[in-house]
């Protein structure tokens, strides 16, 4: 028979193993908890969508749209796309079910899973998990605020490491039209200084090149005109708004007139946070205002915010935190015929609010108890032929209990101390 080629997860992918689980599942939780108290309600679009969607949305000059999409021909063949990201949909959303007939702004927080064909690195994957943040329908400066100071917040709960936050402002289509012109005229003068990359997008995507890692680009971008120096007068005063904001809220930040970011339909505010706890890759989040795109999909006119948080690089960012002092129940079953019993245990245990599971791997006693201890069990509770038997895992006392109510009592009891400790 011929040798089977080990079969592996896609390259760029992953499989979440329990551990990890388990912090997401924190992360999560705590993310819903953040944008929950500010009004952001929960919502989901599909994870493939038209691929005109994000050709439109997103960008046809974009690095997302000319080379890392996942599309592909339905058996129906209609050209689909698995999302790259979360805004063109979320708008897409937002016009096919009149959103902008509700009261404004429209607040959605989502999460889930995204895929771009980049090369694979640490903290970079073909599919990575997302949460986003987005309020549609208003200008207000405060909207702005609001959504860096949430991902600020979150960061922080989360133990995220070294974080820094860089802001700018993109100004409107029109004045980034016309910076644009001047910009490209500048490249063109310094074409042979450029790399290849930059000169071949100066028409396209001029830009782009203040991306750009080339030394001798880095320092033609170093003299470039600025954006940030053409804006126009409302433009700059709907960035001191937000300056003057994140001042008061004691956010630390800088203005970066580089900062551009990789995605045509940003206007005004832009923002990034990165972690110097990462590698190459240490962007963790970042957003501003995309005032034209829900017009630009069809919708009416929308002026409108958000931002993106990578869920894995935050995750790496915040290294690992101390275990949870143990909080869940073990019954163990020194006889196979205690069995049904002590599944009975078991579930009167979580009726009660407790964490419990039982022996299910046949195997002694003294292994029960050693794998009690390897889940961090803080209590036992030992179904015997005629008697049940509390063990509080922390003091090492072990207790009768008359019957199941008592028993599920002296377990609560024994983990009384770890539960309340718990933040
Ligand atoms: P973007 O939509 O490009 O602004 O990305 C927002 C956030 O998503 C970034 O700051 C990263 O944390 C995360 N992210 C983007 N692309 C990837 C990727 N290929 N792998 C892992 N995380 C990513």
């Amino acid at each position: 028979m011929a040798r089977q080629e080990k079969l592996r997860a896609p390259r760029g992918t992953f499989d979440v193993l329990p551990d990890e689980g388990r912090r997401r599942e924190r992360l999560l939780a705590t993310t819903a908890e953040v944008l929950g108290a500010a009004g952001y309600e929960p919502f989901d679009t599909p994870v493939f969508e038209d691929t005109e969607v994000f050709a439109r949305g997103v960008g046809e000059t974009t690095d997302i749209v000319q080379k890392e999409m996942f599309s592909f021909e339905d058996a129906g063949g209609r050209s689909v796309t698995l999302r790259p990201e979360a805004t063109a949909a979320i708008c897409r959303a937002y016009v096919e079910h009149g959103m902008h007939k509700l009261p404004q702004p429209v607040k959605l927080r989502s999460w889930g899973p995204f895929f771009r064909y980049e090369a694979p690195q640490s903290g970079r994957y073909r599919q990575f998990t997302q949460i986003d943040a987005e309020a549609l329908g208003s200008d207000d400066a405060t909207l702005d605020a609001e959504l860096i100071l949430l991902l600020s917040e979150l960061l922080e709960r989360l133990g995220v490491r070294a974080v820094r936050l860089r802001l700018s402002s993109l100004g409107t289509a029109a004045t980034r039209r016309e910076y644009s012109d001047e910009l490209r005229q500048y490249l063109r003068d310094r074409a042979d200084e450029l790399s290849e990359d930059v000169r071949a997008r100066i028409d396209r995507n001029p830009l782009r090149a203040f991306d750009s890692d080339h030394q001798a680009t880095v320092r033609v971008m170093e003299e470039a005109p600025r954006l940030l120096d053409r804006l126009a007068p409302e433009d700059a005063e709907h960035l001191e708004a937000v300056r003057a904001l994140l001042d008061d809220a004691g956010q630390a930040y800088e203005l970066d007139p580089k900062l551009v970011r990789g995605l045509d339909y940003y206007t005004r505010t832009v923002f990034e946070f990165t972690s110097d706890a990462l590698g190459a890759q240490s962007g963790v989040g970042g957003g501003g205002r995309y005032d034209a795109l829900v017009e630009q999909l069809g919708g009416p006119p929308t002026p409108a915010v958000g931002w993106a948080a990578g869920v894995e690089r935050m995750l790496l960012a915040a290294g690992d935190e101390a275990a949870a002092p143990g909080s869940a129940v073990f019954v163990a079953v020194p006889k196979p015929e205690g069995a049904r019993e002590a599944f009975r245990v078991a579930r009167a245990l979580r009726a009660a609010g407790l964490q419990a599971q039982m022996e299910q791997s046949g195997r002694s006693v003294k292994g029960q108890l050693k794998h009690a201890d390897r889940l961090g069990a803080g209590a036992v509770v030992i179904v015997g032929e005629d008697e049940l038997e509390v063990k509080d895992m922390h003091s090492g006392h072990q207790r009768p209990a008359a019957d199941v109510e008592e028993a599920v009592r002296l377990a609560g009891e024994a983990l009384a101390p770890a539960v309340e400790a718990r933040p």
